[in-house]
């Protein structure tokens, strides 16, 4: 009997877990994927928000402010890569007002450092605006993070404080037991815990069905997009977005943590979760990335995704217990600033399960996860030194991302650990360059087979079903 189950391994979850780690209970996540990372969190702008978007007074402007306050600080424990670039809003003629009024939201949402900066400065802030940009909301605690390795970071850190992470379980039904709930598996696994909560994204709803409980509803929400090569990397300095419509914050153009840039995402209505692109989804992007910044070099795209926001029926975050079922919490219906709000929405849940289990403080909570190497940004002094200690880091595996053996050999090593060919991506960048894994695949896939004593055909891209191979031996 764990104390407290949290369903759904995404970045509410991770910071969840890691957050009631800092308190004495014992922690489970359960997620029906076969890693972490696997719904929104995978996919989206990776942009920290600085919170004037948001209706005042809402949870969205609450948590999304006191996320923005503490990302620094938790990414520096986590050792995930984080810049705080600022974003900027940009207004053409006549749309004055409606900047203004954006201004005076985020005053009234506690955000510091706003202002309105005009064309002459806009121009030298950012030499490839649109000419029709006349002014901009200038926000410098804006910033941008690396969502998945954020992800996978505060994971990682919670399992490392004792939490234990289930892959692979999709809950499926809750029956009561003594003293909490016994959740149960499509795969009939099965395990208990004092407390439940509901961070399972997209599938939230369905969770809360589980225990009785219909007091919200989830839609899908599609957020197409294209990433531009590395080499485009200082053609953007801020985050670049147009006004905000009842559609949503729209398409921005954003350098992103790993020096890429992105363009995107649409906003398309969606009768259940998909994932694919659509061609009318690039012509959408590239018409409306074109109002932001002029001469975008849309002909470096080196791969384009799509990310599902998984929306409530009440139009803001559900973070709450079950008024319907006891023991069950939700942090649910977390479409964006979700990301961004993540770090806040852990702290705030951890808090109130802790109170209700009566639980003290864990005095043996590490926050620092051990610091990953990335070898391409070392000096050529560090790299000596690197591999005297650890010759596999000698051998570069990726190319076009400079990615190392012993990178690899890490990424499976540290928790949560990697055992597909997409985890390996996600923690290492490998096959995430100009050749999309062209070159690196076949070597990450020995690699794969050797750590695990894997058959060629037992090798997944990310899990499930997804063989690379059929039959037959390398
Ligand atoms: C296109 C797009 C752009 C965005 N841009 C930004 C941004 O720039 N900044 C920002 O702050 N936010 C942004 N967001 C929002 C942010 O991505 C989300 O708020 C955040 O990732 C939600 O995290 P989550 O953990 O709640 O959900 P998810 O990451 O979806 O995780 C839920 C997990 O639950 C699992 N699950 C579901 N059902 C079950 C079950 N029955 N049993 C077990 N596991 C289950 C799923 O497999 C999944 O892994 C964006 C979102 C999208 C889609």
């Amino acid at each position: 009997m764990y104390d407290v189950a949290v369903i759904g391994a995404g970045v509410v979850g991770a910071f969840c877990a890691r957050e009631l780690k800092k308190y004495d209970l014992d922690v489970v996540v359960a997620e029906s994927a076969d890693d972490v990372a696997a719904g929104a969190s995978r996919a989206n702008s990776g942009i920290v928000h600085a919170g004037f978007d948001a209706p005042a007074g809402s949870l969205k402007a609450k948590f999304n402010l006191e996320g923005n306050r503490l990302m620094e600080e938790v990414c520096r424990e986590l050792g995930v890569k984080f810049y705080r670039n600022g974003s900027l809003v940009l207004a053409g003629k006549g749309q004055e007002e409606q900047l203004r009024a954006l201004f005076e939201r985020g005053i009234q949402n506690g955000v510091t450092g706003l202002r309105i900066v005009g064309r002459e400065e806009l121009a030298a802030m950012e030499p490839n605006v649109a000419e029709g940009a006349q002014s901009a909301l200038y926000a410098p605690t804006g910033g941008i993070v690396c969502p998945y390795g954020l992800t996978i970071a505060a994971m990682g850190n919670a399992m490392d404080n004792g939490a234990a992470l289930e892959c692979g379980f999709k809950a499926v039904s809750a029956e009561r037991c003594k003293g909490g709930w016994t959740l149960h598996a499509a795969s009939g696994k099965t395990l208990s815990a004092r407390i439940v909560i509901n961070c399972a994204g997209y599938g939230s709803e369905q969770v809360a069905a589980l225990f009785g409980d219909s007091s919200f509803r989830i839609g899908a929400r599609k957020g197409e997009y294209m990433l531009l090569d590395r080499s485009c990397g200082g053609f953007v300095r801020h985050t670049m977005f147009s006004l905000p419509t009842a559609a949503g914050k729209g398409v921005l153009l954003t350098p992103t943590a790993d020096g890429n840039v992105l363009v995107g995402p649409t906003s398309v209505e969606q009768a259940e979760y998909d994932t694919s692109v659509r061609r009318e989804g690039f012509d959408d992007i590239r018409a409306k990335a074109c109002l932001l910044m002029k001469d975008i070099p849309f002909s470096q795209t080196i791969t384009s995704f799509a990310g599902v926001r998984a929306y409530s029926d009440r139009h803001d975050f559900i973070v709450e217990w079950s008024a319907a079922c006891e023991g069950l919490f939700h942090v649910a219906g977390i479409e964006s600033p979700g990301l961004t709000s993540a770090p806040a929405l852990g702290a705030y849940a951890a808090k109130q399960v802790a109170e209700k289990l009566g639980a003290g403080k864990n005095s043996t909570f590490d926050p620092v996860r051990r610091p990953q190497h990335w070898f391409r940004s070392l000096t050529d002094e560090e790299k000596n030194e690197v591999i005297a200690r650890r010759p596999e880091y000698g051998k570069i595996v990726c190319r076009c991302e400079e990615v190392t053996l012993g990178e690899i050999v890490d990424a499976m090593r540290t928790n949560p650990p990697a055992r597909t060919l997409d985890g390996i991506k996600l923690r290492t960048r490998a096959g995430m360059g100009r050749c999309q894994s062209g070159f690196c695949q076949p070597g990450v896939f020995d690699i794969l087979r050797s750590e695990y004593g894997l058959q060629a055909d037992e090798v997944t891209k990310n899990g499930g079903k997804s063989f690379v191979i059929a039959g037959g031996e390398l």
